[in-house]
């Protein structure tokens, strides 16, 4: 793994509920926490931190957000408790300022960021950053972001999307066992067959591809994410998925790793 260029990853995190859960997926993101190599800092691009403007998270010491209500008690009592990275997040925004990247000192972690990594990394004893996105940007914009963040991987940063590829709330069923909709498993299909042929044309613009897909991405929110770590692949990369299955009938947890390939 010596000199190897960090991974990046895609990650569906779904219900934040999972944090607290042991199931096939928590123990995917136990076993990627152990088989990665360790990194120096993680960043998380979160489909819960909307701005205008892209933002990087400079704060010291993130504080652990709850941006969501209605869930148990037990939820809004996890902390996790990493230190940040000023000197990175700045490191960022100076690489990045074609881009018009400002540090935000105030904002902390919110569940795209933590209900994940609790499972990765129990210990958070990795400094973790995090990156907005603009709503009011193209996907283009986002996915050429992506591309400007690929240096971090050669600094030992581990980068993560956090979102979802098929995310709708509207359609949601909060049985933990209900069946996947029809066109939630043909959306999630589509984007994997998309994702393994490296179609970054259709990624870019998904809504022509199928008819399901206004219904698997009714905001772009969870789905922008995954344009960033797309952003980072060259055409000798390999992509593989980490976890595939389909929660509460309409949120596809499939994830997926780039790794570069040596020639
Ligand atoms: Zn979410």
């Amino acid at each position: 793994m010596n000199n190897m260029k960090m991974p990046a990853l895609f990650i569906g995190h779904g219900s934040p509920m999972n944090v607290l859960y042991d199931n096939s997926y928590t123990k995917h993101l136990h076993k990627l926490g152990k088989e990665l190599p360790l990194p120096k800092a993680i960043l998380v691009v979160s489909a819960h931190w909307m701005t205008n403007g892209t933002y990087i998270s400079a704060s010291t010491k993130p504080e652990t957000i709850y941006d969501f209500y209605g869930f148990p008690d037990e939820l809004f009592n996890i902390i996790y408790p990493c230190i940040g990275s000023p000197e990175i997040a700045e490191l960022i925004a100076e690489k990045l300022k074609d881009f018009n990247v400002k540090t935000d000192k105030n904002y902390g972690l919110d569940h795209a960021s933590w209900a994940v990594l609790k499972h990765m990394y129990p210990d958070a004893n990795i400094p973790v950053l995090e990156m907005s996105i603009d709503l009011n940007k193209s996907f283009q914009y986002h996915y050429d972001v992506g591309k400007a963040l690929n240096f971090l991987r050669d600094e030992g940063v581990l980068i993560i999307g956090s979102g979802n590829l098929v995310h709708n709330l509207r359609r949601v069923d909060f049985n933990d066992d209900a069946s996947p909709f029809d066109w939630a498993t043909e959306s999630d299909e589509v984007f994997k067959k998309l994702l393994l042929e490296k179609d970054i044309e259709k990624l870019l613009n998904p809504f022509p591809v199928s008819k399901s897909i206004s219904l698997a991405i009714p905001t772009p929110d969870h789905y922008i994410p995954m344009l960033y770590i797309i952003g980072m692949m060259k055409d000798n990369d390999q992509l593989s998925f980490t976890h595939e299955g389909i929660q509460n009938g309409s949120v596809s947890m499939r994830c997926f790793m780039i790794i570069e390939q040596l020639k």
